[in-house]
């Protein structure tokens, strides 16, 4: 799930591949790709017009919701009213938003989905400013009374958990003028993420190498994926300098988006009263502080099996030091293996079989039915990610396929987040349908 956001970046196994001589490495571009390996996201809009369309009818309707002031504790079919109202606009907006989005993960160079997203995060943050009353005027209500309305309002179960939830965490709701300038804020603490993913995936200038068969190739972070796992270990020597030492020449400017982030994760959690980053990013999803740390330190007595590993690794491949440049290469010498995207479907769909046949046939719809946006082009994001955001609709996957045995490992990952989607959304009113980041690693890794 976006990953971030809701990407998900992909988790990296190693294994192997050679590099043939006969094959040319540079990238296709989006036309020279056929249509069955391009995801169709007129699933969403057919068209850009569609999409201006539907944005269009959406505005007017954001001004609602101030109608609904002052009447939310009144009665459970007032409060209801107004959840969904909100459920429905939420609904109407990811669509535009990822629409956008999407779209512009395919060439993060083009500006005209850049131009629409931000149209868009412009109007949801005044729309957020307009609507930040919601939640503390609930919160004047006593959970008996809320509690009351659902018992009487049937409809209102499907808000429960919301509700729930949001008086669980009252005393980090702010009144209704903090709340305003809280969403306010968004407008600007989203940047250093923004500007990471433009200057990252588009404007940043590659390195260029040259190999020792005499190929030269342009290192950019697919390119880098892709050559890390060579099993000539010359090639991994020269991939991986150029490719770091190219990061570390803008490591200050890196440093200050991190730094960005930082800061902004720090002014949400002052501001909202929480001792730390961590317990803001974990209290709204009901996780304890404890789980987190026992999590990592769960990790780290595990290290001594991983650490065994990389000696079994370090002897197998006859290396004095085994190297980060090690990492991804096979450990088996002259093999070569590759996967093709077809070849790596055949494979995915025979080893869900367990799951059943439903399971399976959605997998394969996935696969037959251009969910999945799969080979690297010019200024694609770079990485994995399931998005399984539109409620209506289906899941869409983003992968950078490069014929390895990790791209297999990759896209099973991705197709996990998008079967938690797709069923979750099948099965689940909406309010209750999305899952946090926390627990989305379980379902690709099980798959
Ligand atoms: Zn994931």
């Amino acid at each position: 799930m976006k990953h971030f956001s809701l990407k998900t970046k992909a988790i990296l196994l190693a294994m192997t591949m050679l590099i043939i001589g006969t094959t040319s490495y540079s990238q296709k571009t989006r036309e020279e790709i056929p249509a069955n390996y391009k995801w169709n996201l007129t699933d969403l809009f057919a068209s850009d017009e569609a999409w201006r369309t539907a944005l269009n009818a959406l505005t007017p309707k954001l001004d609602e919701v101030e109608t609904f002031k002052g009447t939310l504790t009144k009665s459970g079919a007032n409060l209801l009213k107004a959840l969904q109202y909100n459920t429905t606009l939420s609904k109407e907006a990811t669509k535009l938003f990822i629409y956008a989005s999407m779209n512009s993960d395919l060439d993060t160079r083009n500006m005209k989905y850049t131009g629409m997203k931000q149209e868009l995060q412009q109007l949801f943050t005044k729309f957020g400013a307009k609507a930040a009353f919601i939640e503390p005027e609930i919160l004047t209500a006593d959970w008996e009374t809320i509690d009351g309305f659902i018992k009487n309002e049937p409809k209102l179960q499907d808000y429960r958990m919301g509700l729930e939830n949001m008086f669980r965490t009252k005393k980090h709701t702010l009144s209704e003028e903090e709340e305003r300038i809280m969403a306010l804020s968004r407008m600007v603490s989203g940047v250093p993420s923004s500007v990471f993913n433009t200057f990252s995936n588009a404007e940043m200038p590659k390195p260029e190498v040259t190999l020792s068969n005499g190929e030269k190739i342009t290192i950019g972070s697919s390119e880098y994926s892709q050559y890390r796992a060579s099993a000539n270990r010359n090639d991994r020597e020269i991939v991986f300098r150029a490719y770091w030492e190219n990061q570390a020449k803008f490591k200050a400017s890196y440093g200050e988006m991190l730094y960005g982030n930082v800061k902004a994760d720090i002014f949400r959690a002052r501001a909202r009263h929480y001792d730390s980053s961590l317990e803001a990013t974990l209290y709204p999803n009901n996780i304890p502080v404890e789980i987190y740390h026992s999590l990592v330190k769960n990790v780290n007595e595990s290290l001594p099996a991983f650490h065994r590993y990389l000696k079994i690794k370090k002897r197998m491949m006859e290396v004095d030091t085994l190297k980060y440049l090690d990492l991804y290469a096979p450990v088996v010498k002259d093999v070569d293996l590759k996967y093709s995207y077809e070849d790596a479907s055949k494979i995915i769909l025979e080893s869900l079989k367990p799951m059943g046949t439903e399971y399976v046939s959605t997998v394969k719809k996935a696969i037959d039915e251009r969910w999945i946006d799969v080979y690297p082009t010019p200024g694609k994001q770079s990485g994995a990610y399931s998005n399984g955001a539109d409620y209506d609709g289906h899941p869409y996957i983003l992968l950078n396929y490069n014929d390895l045995y990790n791209d297999v490992s990759t896209l099973t990952h991705e197709l996990g987040h998008t079967m938690h989607s797709y069923f979750s959304n099948k099965t689940q009113p909406l309010p209750t349908a999305r899952y946090v980041t926390f627990v989305a690693e379980v379902a690709s890794t099980f798959n």
